[in-house]
């Protein structure tokens, strides 16, 4: 490559504080960063980053949750170059070769009969288009989203997106209901999910276009409900002639281990599938998965998009497909993530700032508390262990609606030397801080 082509502007040399003060003066003042020095990061290997320092940094954050197949994977890097050469991007209006091949790769990894797939840009647009289809196709306007829940920033998906993620005074929005989540199961019989009833029944017209839920909530927290809350809900949506709708933006493409699908952990098959983030492993795409008899309701104008099912990004979801299945992540993931969870089940053993250890496979989060008993969040401690692991070479991810819970949701490429550093890290960080509670 003759790298001279490249925009000189592009490849000179910039040291954090230049494109800080560019950012400060040109990009709205909402875009913030990561920590008070916010890294520069120019680089990255598997699951490693690097600064424009040279200095190396493991990372368990994925961004958020996105660079599945690591950085600078050869195939993915490959692919990426073999299609650029050829084809970035032409319309949905014309057929190309990567929209139709992965949407054939998509239906071998769906679980049964999610046959037909539709390829959109990011995973709000996923949402907003499946719960488009899904009131279209019940001719029903009732949405039921989960407490806590994050679904993305377009209009319909931040309303489902739990009321702290509301900046703006906003009368609630018609046609959206909130399902209610226990956390001290099992003594608790799982009675928030029976409370779905409740809610359709005495909030909505007795019937429902859609319930939505993450298998483990991301954002929220690394929230993970018991298989039978999504068995006992998928009763109750079904009874009401709703569409089941998992929300797999985060769970999507074996991070959770061994499956494909967060949801197949449960034993229940959705009506809908959406996903992005892992799904293009870093290039923006999204999506969703669905029975050809819903699909067949979605008419050519519901379902345009300029850039969805461009040739370049749906390449590069080939690619990872690809990787993960040569690569055995499922699996990876999986035996991994078990590793890994011991480790900081271990963790909360020797550390009273350690309220409780979630989640599975590569989506494990940690909730940092005040006080073991009353489980007051430590939102100050959070920030602190996020800049001492940052000193100390190790990147985590923040969440939850206090923001006092870590979120470990790595590349998959993530090796056992690595966790290893990252327990020792994270067991001097929580050390020092808990010194203060
Ligand atoms: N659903 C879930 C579960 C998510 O975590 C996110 C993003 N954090 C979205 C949807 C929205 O995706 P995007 O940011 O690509 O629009």
């Amino acid at each position: 490559m003759d790298e001279k082509l490249v925009p000189e502007d592009l490849r000179k040399a910039y040291s954090a504080k230049a494109i800080l003060d560019l950012e400060k003066e040109f990009v709205i003042p909402g875009v913030t960063h990561y920590y008070e020095n916010p890294l520069l990061l120019v680089h990255g290997e598997g699951a490693t980053l690097e600064d424009s320092t040279g200095r190396k940094f493991i990372d368990l954050f994925a961004g958020i949750c996105t660079t599945i197949t690591g950085y600078t994977h050869p195939k993915f890097v490959a692919t990426l170059q073999w299609q650029i050469e050829r084809l970035v991007y032409t319309s949905s209006l014309y057929a190309t070769v990567p929209y139709a091949v992965l949407s054939k790769r998509l239906a071998e990894v769906a679980p049964p009969d999610l046959t037909q797939s539709f390829i959109v840009n990011s995973g709000s647009e996923a949402n907003e288009s499946a719960l488009f289809m899904a009131r279209k196709f019940t001719n029903n306007p009732y949405i039921i989203a989960c407490t806590h829940a994050y679904h993305g920033r377009t209009a319909l998906a931040r309303e489902l997106s739990s009321a702290g993620w509301r900046t703006v005074p906003e009368a609630h929005p018609p046609g959206v209901r909130f399902q209610p989540f226990g956390k001290e199961y099992p003594e608790c019989d799982v009675q928030c999910a029976r409370y779905l009833r409740e809610i359709i029944r005495t909030q909505t017209n007795k019937a429902i276009a859609a319930f939505i839920v993450e298998p483990i909530q991301g954002v929220g927290g690394i929230i993970q409900p018991p298989p039978e809350f999504f068995q006992i809900t998928h009763e109750i949506v079904k009874e009401f002639g709703g569409l089941y709708i998992s929300d797999e933006v985060q769970t999507g493409f074996g991070r959770t281990g061994d499956k494909w699908w967060g949801i197949q952990h449960t034993g229940v098959i959705p009506d809908i599938i959406t996903m992005a983030k892992g799904f293009g492993s870093g290039v923006p795409i999204g999506g969703f998965l669905t029975h050809p008899k819903y699909a067949e309701k979605y008419t050519t104008t519901d379902s345009f998009a300029t850039f969805g099912g461009n040739p370049l990004s749906c390449a590069a979801a080939i690619a990872v497909l690809d990787i993960i299945q040569e690569g055995n992540y499922l699996q990876r993931a999986m035996e991994h993530g078990t590793y890994l969870k011991k480790l900081l089940k271990a963790l909360k053993e020797e550390h009273k700032i350690v309220g409780e250890v979630r989640g599975q496979g590569m989506m494990l989060g940690i909730e940092l508390v005040r006080n073991q008993t009353t489980k007051e969040p430590a939102t100050q401690e959070m920030l602190q262990v996020m800049e001492l692991c940052k000193n100390e070479g190790l990147l985590i991810g923040k969440g939850g609606i206090d923001g006092n819970a870590i979120r470990i949701q790595p590349p998959l490429e993530l090796t056992k030397e690595q966790m290893d550093q990252a327990y020792q890290i994270l067991d001097k960080a929580f050390t020092i801080v808990e010194k203060n509670l």
